[in-house]
């Protein structure tokens, strides 16, 4: 049996000094003299590493030499109060074995600067850098705190299926899931694809959103909650859209479109809080990686808060609640529509507002995050809540600086005449959608819910500007590798 590891995390915060222990990780970078070699470990619990310091002579040149950046270690010592500057501890090896070695002709991560771009191309090594490690353990706090955040409220978190047969935005962008030889699809006598003789005998894909499911569940169990993949073959790329990303919905029984704009406020907050209490050294790692990164960028692509201070900020600011018609009036009036600098002109009310509109009124006019509501019915999906006005539906998008829309969100159309006849205008086939009506026909109450895309929450919290550098293995057009 191997000896019990320790964890570098745990030696770093508290030091039992001259304890013998065994630590395991990877060698970030070694300098080495004539008789005595320094060693950086990493082992993922933390972006620190552990200095090793190793007796040239105990060991001999040739394994010395084999420690190389990337080769995989068990080190076998003490632990003493640290001779040099920037660590308080480190580790005096007594036995050093070598897992594997990693050729330094040959590893692509050497201890320098690799840009961003030629990390995607190595996704299955850069959790090896302290950007992507200190990423994804801030993804990981995430994740948590969305359980913790529902879990301590009382809401169930429920599996909607990830194969389904319904298109919940109704926009055509899904992916389609079949068992098909795909040179041989049987066809009707009319020269149609025959699903029938399909898997699952009709039309199927991926999924883009669990709400539908949701509100089935939460109209028995009240509040609950989702977390899974999405999937949707939109052909933008952007840095904000991926083709498989994850989503959390919570959907809520008994909440008005103000209840919904509160909650989603409170864990936008949360989150946000939980990442600062748990994650700092990532985060003030990632802060300093942004500000190295913009002395390369003109002053005004410079943002005027740091990482951490952004965060702050969203906290010690109530979000700006405005209507889309008030939003509008702004943007209408704005020097860079009147001057034409938006590529998409406001010109009248009932314009789909692009990511140029959404991050001018975040960062230049409101500077701070934005709550918009009451959309015109048109430019929203079929099962939002139709208003009085006969023109607006009650949905609420929420805005965040340096990334746009990050919530989309109504109240639910629960009255069954106003949502038949508006599936019948948007031309959604309601025999199809039965399961989903009945929660309308049987014990309807007022409900809401929203969802928020994961990754681009981790781009608020970590910084990054392009959604591809959040998740481990991206998905875009063109990309499916790892
Ligand atoms: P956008 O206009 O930015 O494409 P959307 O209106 O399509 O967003 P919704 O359908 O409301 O978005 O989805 C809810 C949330 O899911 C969005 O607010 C966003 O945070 C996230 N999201 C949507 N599409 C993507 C995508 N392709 N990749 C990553 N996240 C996404
Ligand atoms: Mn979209």
């Amino acid at each position: 049996m191997r000896e019990l590891r320790t964890k570098i995390k745990g030696i770093l915060s508290t030091p039992s000094f001259d304890k013998e222990i065994t630590v395991m990780g990877w060698v970030r970078t070694k300098r080495a003299s004539k008789n005595v070699a320094f060693i950086a470990l990493n082992d993922g619990s933390t972006i620190n590493n552990l200095q090793i310091v190793a007796d040239v002579e105990v060991f001999g040149d040739e394994l010395i030499r084999k420690i190389t950046t990337g080769a995989s270690l068990s080190v076998h010592g003490k632990i003493v109060e640290s001779q040099g500057a920037g660590q308080a501890c480190e580790l005096i090896a007594s036995s050093i074995e070598i897992f594997g070695e990693a050729d330094p002709d040959k590893y692509p991560l050497q201890p320098k600067k690799h840009s961003l771009e030629f990390l995607r191309e190595i996704a299955h090594l850069r959790p090896r850098t302290n950007t992507f490690s200190a990423i994804m353990r801030v993804r990981h706090a995430l994740a948590f705190a969305v359980h913790q955040f529902f879990n301590d409220k009382g809401f169930s978190y429920i599996n909607t299926p990830i194969i389904t047969a319904s298109d919940a935005e109704g926009a055509g962008e899904t992916f389609k899931v079949t068992n098909f030889e795909l040179e041989n699809i049987p066809k009707t006598e009319e020269g149609k694809i025959d699903f029938k003789q399909d898997f699952f005998e009709k039309e199927a894909n991926l999924t883009v959103s669990g709400q539908l499911e949701g509100e089935l569940a939460a109209m028995a169990l009240s509040e609950i909650y989702t977390f899974g993949p999405t999937f949707r073959a939109e052909n933008s790329n952007t840095t904000r859209h991926l083709a498989e990303f994850w989503m959390i919905e919570p959907e809520m029984a008994f909440y008005d479109l103000k209840d919904n704009m509160d909650i989603a406020e409170e864990m936008l907050k949360y989150l946000v809080q939980y990442t600062l209490d748990h994650c700092l050294d990532d985060l003030l790692f990632l802060e300093k990686r942004e500000k190295e990164d913009e002395k390369n960028k003109p002053q005004n692509e410079r943002s005027e808060l740091s990482l951490t201070e952004r965060l702050q900020f969203v906290l010690d600011n109530e979000f700006e609640r405005i209507t889309y018609t008030e939003a509008i009036q702004i943007l209408k009036n704005s020097k860079p529509n009147k001057k034409k600098k938006f590529s998409y002109l406001i010109e009248e009310w009932g314009a789909d507002l692009q990511s140029e509109h959404e991050r001018f009124l975040v960062e230049k006019h409101f500077k701070k995050p934005v709550i918009l509501y009451n959309y015109p019915k048109e430019i929203k999906a079929f099962y939002m809540r139709q208003n009085d006005d006969d023109k607006t539906v009650g949905a609420m998008d929420i805005l965040f600086p340096g990334i746009g829309e990050i919530i989309g969100g109504s109240q639910r159309e629960e009255r069954m005449a106003k949502l038949a006849e508006r599936m019948s205008e948007m031309n959604i086939p309601a025999d199809d959608m039965w399961w989903y009506l009945d929660t309308r026909r049987f014990g309807a109450v007022p409900h809401s819910g929203f969802g928020l895309g994961f990754e681009r929450m981790i781009q608020f919290v970590t910084g990054m500007g392009n959604i591809r550098d959040v998740i481990p293995f991206p998905r875009t057009p063109g990309n499916c590798e790892f």
